[in-house]
């Protein structure tokens, strides 16, 4: 399963969907394209491994980290949204007391915020963190990657993003074909997605990724293309 956060998370997720749909439109004009033709938007990322020498975790070259990442772009170019990799790091667990095998979202959580504890500008958080293959005792999901994002503020007029983000389990790297399904599925989440069991790539239990399951539909694209305007860059 893909699935990402907590029923309570869930609870505000949808919440935060109604009040997306009843925001302003800020859309730029290229997007009202009738042709169809809209303008490519480049979504920048910063992207993390969390490595640990001592569990044997050891940090890829920046350009695997890269490619890793922007394996979502075949997905995400139904959308013309083309994600760009702004940053890409190590950073040690050992160093940092965090946990190269976390056990529940709390360490996941742990781990965001240690790494970002403001939300970077104009850039999405990615990271490559650590060994998952834990059952999640809120949830009881396997979890295999995580996305989110959270609002500030109550009125249309001061939101801005409070924390934003997506993770991926390591154990996933060697996989590319998968690897963008799933970095795909939680940046769709990061980009204000709700689960969605249409068929889309945004299917909360989906075993193996098929054709079909990486579709993405027009009106997930619109939603994605105008957050990403708004809160992300
Ligand atoms: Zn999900």
């Amino acid at each position: 399963m893909f699935d990402s956060l907590n029923p309570r998370a869930l609870f505000q997720l949808s919440l935060l969907l109604v009040s997306t749909l009843a925001w302003p439109t800020v859309v730029r004009s290229e997007d009202s394209s009738p042709s169809g033709s809209r303008a490519v938007l480049e979504v920048p990322l910063e992207v993390r491994q969390l490595v640990s020498p001592a569990a044997g975790v050891v940090a890829a070259p920046a350009l695997q980290m890269r490619q890793w990442a922007l394996s979502a772009n075949r997905v995400w170019s139904q959308c013309s949204i083309q994600f760009s990799v702004r940053d890409a790091r190590p950073v040690d667990a050992d160093a940092l007391g965090l946990p190269i095998r976390p056990q529940n979202q709390q360490d996941l959580s742990r781990i965001h915020d240690t790494l970002f504890p403001s939300p970077p500008v104009g850039a999405i958080p990615l990271h490559f963190a650590g060994i998952w293959g834990f059952q999640d005792p809120t949830t009881q999901f396997v979890l295999h990657g995580l996305g989110w994002f959270f609002l500030t503020g109550d009125s249309s007029v001061s939101r801005g993003v409070k924390t934003i983000g997506a993770m991926i389990g390591s154990e996933h790297l060697s996989d590319s074909d998968r690897l963008g399904y799933l970095i795909g599925h939680e940046l769709g989440h990061a980009l204000s997605l709700p689960h969605s069991d249409d068929g889309s790539i945004m299917g909360s239990n989906r075993g193996i990724a098929g054709d079909s399951a990486k579709r993405i539909s027009e009106a997930q694209c619109e939603q994605s293309r105008r957050f990403a305007l708004t809160y992300v860059m």
